[in-house]
């Protein structure tokens, strides 16, 4: 039974859409992008569980970035850092969809979404980086300075690419990493008497599309 519910999944791809398996705006757990990364704010987002979290400017429909939760590692919430100064940071790309995107179609765009760093690769990025600025801002040897993040002079701002050898790790300029398997849902709202609008409806994980394959909820731990 389960297999013949995944052949009809798979099957179904090619005629439903993102609209059909999104989470819609109003259920998205996100922030927006003037917030402090305080003690309240860091614990409501480790409560809500999720791993990346839509950044809003002003309105909810206006996404700007997204935050992964993973770029928190180095912030102290005692230091009450500024969103923005994380998300500047790491500058992660966001991906837009239509509405009527079929799962299928999703589902390739996902397996595009490759990363050009592995983690570690990144980790080690964001320690040298870190360290670098540390020692630059603070004027004494990166070896016994801790990095803190508030203390980022604007050079070390910029995103960064790290690329390993047998001789090491070698850190770059450049946009960091791919896409996130995760995208915002958009349709262009053309009703009423103004001019027609992108409006945002909501997102869509590669967890969604996979949920549909196997027609049944997968339960993170
Ligand atoms: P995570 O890795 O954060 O658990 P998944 O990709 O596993 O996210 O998605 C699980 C479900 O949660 C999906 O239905 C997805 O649309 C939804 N989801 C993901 N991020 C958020 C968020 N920030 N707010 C609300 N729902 C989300």
């Amino acid at each position: 039974k389960e297999e013949l519910n995944i052949i009809q999944g798979a099957l179904e791809l090619r005629t439903k859409t993102v609209e059909d398996v999104l989470t819609p705006l109003s259920d998205c757990f996100m922030l927006s992008s003037d917030v402090v990364l305080d003690f309240n704010t860091m614990s409501d987002m480790m409560q809500s569980g999720y791993t990346r979290i839509p950044v809003y400017e002003n309105e909810c429909s206006n996404i700007v970035d997204i935050l992964f939760v993973k770029d928190l590692a180095f912030v102290d919430p005692d230091d009450c850092t500024p969103l923005k100064t994380i998300t500047q940071f790491y500058k992660h790309p966001l991906h837009c969809v239509f509405n009527d995107t079929k799962l299928d179609a999703m589902l390739e765009e996902f397996k595009k979404d490759t990363r050009r760093s592995s983690s570690a690769e990144l980790l080690l990025q964001r320690l040298h980086c870190l360290q670098e600025s540390a020692a630059e801002w603070v004027g004494c040897s990166a070896a016994n300075q801790k990095p803190r993040c508030w203390s980022l002079p604007p050079r070390a701002q910029k995103p960064c690419r790290v690329s390993t050898s047998s001789a090491g790790f070698e850190v770059r300029p450049g946009r960091e990493g791919g896409k996130s398997h995760l995208a915002i849902v958009q349709r262009v709202n053309n009703e009423g008497e103004g001019d027609p609008f992108y409006e945002v409806l909501g997102i869509v994980t590669l967890e969604d599309v996979i949920e549909e394959i196997i027609k049944s909820e997968i339960l993170d731990e």
